[in-house]
């Protein structure tokens, strides 16, 4: 599923998006911070970005955005702030929404520009992976490995969904409690180690290798995805 990068001060607005988009199936990081912003490009498929962020300007991250290439980003603007607006269709912006927005309209207009994009898989579609050994569906936040529905704790659903969105990428502890618990949680590397140990212990024998350990970097899902049917 496509990782939805949304860079954004406002905490509210943040976890509004989160909560929308990881319904509509996609993948979602946040950070308030546009330094972190920066960190977390090459991980995104789409960028909902705020231009008013305290510590970089906005139009900056547009700017370096551009020069990564073809990554597709919707701007959020303040109504008042047109200038906003001018600057970021010169800098390339893919669409608008003008604050305060509706967060299904702002879902719409991203699965809208990812078409554009190159196609955005249904959402809410189950994926198989490891020649249907283990099953996603992202709808109803449920996994099965080998036919056996998961018992997982909403971390580690998270944690198994977030492996499960590039299939042989690694993935840091970093980037994994980002992905599980939002920007706001950065202290708790650690305890993604814990987490994994537990999400192993359910998926039962052979969690080894549906969860991999890269030493020293972080974790991957060992299964590949299955072609769609
Ligand atoms: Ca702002």
């Amino acid at each position: 599923m496509p990782t939805v990068l949304v860079v954004e001060d406002e905490k509210d607005i943040r976890e509004v998006l989160r909560r929308y988009l990881e319904r509509a199936g996609f993948s979602v990081l946040t950070t308030p911070s546009g330094a972190e912003a920066l960190r977390l490009l090459p991980s995104a498929d789409l960028v909902v970005l705020d231009l008013g962020l305290p510590d970089v300007d906005g139009t900056d991250i547009l700017r370096e955005i551009h020069r990564l290439g073809s990554l597709p980003v919707i701007v959020l603007t303040a109504r008042s702030s047109t200038e906003d607006r001018i600057r970021g269709l010169e800098l390339g912006a893919d669409d608008y929404v003008t604050k305060p927005f509706s967060p299904h309209e702002l879902v719409l207009r991203v699965q809208a520009v990812l078409h554009r994009f190159g196609g955005v898989p249904a959402a809410d579609a189950a994926a198989s992976y490891g020649d249907g050994r283990l099953r996603i569906d992202p709808g109803l936040h449920k996994a099965w490995l080998d036919g056996n529905l998961l018992d997982l704790t909403p971390t580690e659903w998270d944690l198994l969904d977030a492996v499960a969105a590039s299939p042989g990428r690694v993935y840091s502890r970093y980037e994994l409690v980002n992905r599980v618990r939002g920007y706001e949680y950065a202290g708790y590397e650690r305890t993604i180690d814990s987490h994994v140990k537990n999400l192993r212990r359910k998926l039962g024998p052979g969690a080894a290798e549906v969860v991999e350990t890269v030493t020293g970097v972080g974790y991957r899902l060992g299964l590949h995805r299955d072609e769609r049917t």
